[in-house]
């Protein structure tokens, strides 16, 4: 097993010490409407920088806020100097052009790495804030001593947030990268190959057991709410199959958290120069 909890909660303590180094770290996070997964996200997101000592501001507005307005709060947030870092939770509300309110937060506060300079930045090889799920994914990796270099990953899910910025950062890692997503034909053909195998689909048992290769480190992003709880997108028996596997919960879902943390510390660290 990988124990994503852990490796959490010394990213945190980390995070902790940089943030009484740096004296004053500024996050400022923006919910637009009532979703309560989004609520219940928001709030672990405060949680978790309050008490590794980052000052953390939590806007909230109703769902029926104008796109023009939300836009201006982003500017106001962009323009203050007080504020280091900026999380538009998403999704936002179907009036409001996400698209638009991604890339009107500034780069350089932009912690959730989603403005497509940062996402840019990473496709060119050259990352400088990265999608803190896809950065879990990588650190859980690196804390298990999973050789990288020359091995065969598999990437399933291609989405902006957790597949596409995974998958740059194992190239940049120097493995042999194939990304699946709902058209690859043959889904256990491509798994059954990989090394180190990334699944981040949001679909129960997606991967099973004879799907995974013998050995290999499975990386399950999944996060789905059935009435047996939250499980991820591997079936839990291919642990008997891999050699390393993360747990759902306590995987990647508390990586993505404090590497989320992680990126607030270098926006304040890149803004004081
Ligand atoms: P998403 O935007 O819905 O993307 C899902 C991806 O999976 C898409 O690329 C889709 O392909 C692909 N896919 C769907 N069905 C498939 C199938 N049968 N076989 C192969 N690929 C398939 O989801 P996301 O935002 O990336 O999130 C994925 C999962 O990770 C969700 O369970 C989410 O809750 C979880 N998540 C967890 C964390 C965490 O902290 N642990 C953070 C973020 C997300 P197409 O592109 O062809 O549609």
């Amino acid at each position: 097993m990988m124990d994503g909890k852990a490796l959490a909660a010394r990213i945190r303590a980390e995070v902790a010490e940089a943030a009484r180094e740096l004296g004053d770290i500024g996050l400022t996070t923006v919910l637009v409407g009532d979703d309560p997964a989004s609520e219940i996200y928001i709030g672990l997101k405060h949680g978790a920088a309050t008490a590794a000592g980052i000052r953390a501001t939590d806007l909230r507005f109703p769902s029926t806020t104008s796109e023009s307005d939300l836009l201006a709060t982003i500017a106001e947030l962009n323009a203050d100097d007080a504020v280091d870092a900026i999380l538009v939770q998403l999704p936002v509300p179907g009036h409001i052009d996400e698209d638009k309110v991604v890339r009107a937060v500034d780069p350089a506060k932009d912690v959730d790495a989603f403005h497509p300079e940062n996402a840019g930045e990473l496709y060119l090889g050259r990352p400088r804030l990265v999608p803190a799920t896809a950065a879990g994914v990588m650190a859980l990796l690196a804390e298990y001593k999973i050789e990288l270099e020359g091995a065969r990953a598999v990437v399933v899910g291609r989405s902006a947030i957790v597949g596409k910025p995974t998958a740059h950062l194992l190239l940049q890692a120097n493995a042999t990268v194939t990304i699946c997503h709902s058209r690859t034909e043959d889904l256990a053909r491509e798994t059954l190959e990989a090394d180190v195998l990334v699944v981040a689909v949001g679909s129960p048992a997606v991967v099973t057991a004879d799907m995974v290769k013998l050995g290999s480190a499975v990386v399950d992003v999944g996060m789905n709410r059935t009435d047996a709880g939250l499980v991820g997108d591997v079936d839990p028996a291919a642990a008997e199959v891999a050699r390393f596997l993360t747990p759902v919960p306590g995987g990647v879902g508390p990586m993505t958290i404090a590497c989320l943390l992680q990126n607030a510390v270098a926006c304040a660290r890149e803004r004081r120069g």
